[in-house]
């Protein structure tokens, strides 16, 4: 029995949750406010899910988008579900910017530049933490 990386852990800073999924931020110096939703249960793929728990799921997924939008001002917001390495529902929320290293590449692409790797300052970070969770109640 392989181990889950997701099940075993939050799989980043979580932000919020409720006994459906989590929110969280992972820490990555290229793509600064990237956040992940991530089910709680371990499951494969979005048709593995009722048409109920699909909506509830993208319900958190879009507020989720509305917050990074509002609180980033992103050139574009990526939305991805792989899970190719970690077969456990989650779906990336990723602002995008036309400097970034990749754009506009998806982020796993090769890098199109030399970037200076800037986290998010922690002021930005509280605040789209709690634009999320004012979203999510
Ligand atoms: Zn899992």
């Amino acid at each position: 029995m392989s181990k889950c990386e997701l099940c075993d852990s939050p799989g980043g800073e979580l932000i919020w949750q409720d006994a459906f999924c989590r929110v969280v931020r992972v820490e990555d110096v290229d793509y600064p406010g990237f956040c992940r939703v991530i089910l709680n249960r371990h499951v494969r793929e979005m048709t593995d899910l009722d048409n109920r728990a699909r909506e509830q799921l993208m319900s958190v997924v879009f507020a989720v988008e509305e917050a990074v939008r509002e609180t980033l001002q992103p050139e574009k917001i990526n939305l991805a579900s792989l899970g190719n390495m970690t077969p456990h529902l989650h779906w990336h929320v990723i602002p995008r910017y036309r400097q970034d290293r990749t754009f506009p590449n998806p982020i796993w692409g090769a890098s199109r530049r030399e970037t200076v790797a800037a986290a998010l300052d922690a002021a930005t970070a509280r605040r789209l933490k709690s634009a999320i969770q004012h979203k999510l109640g």
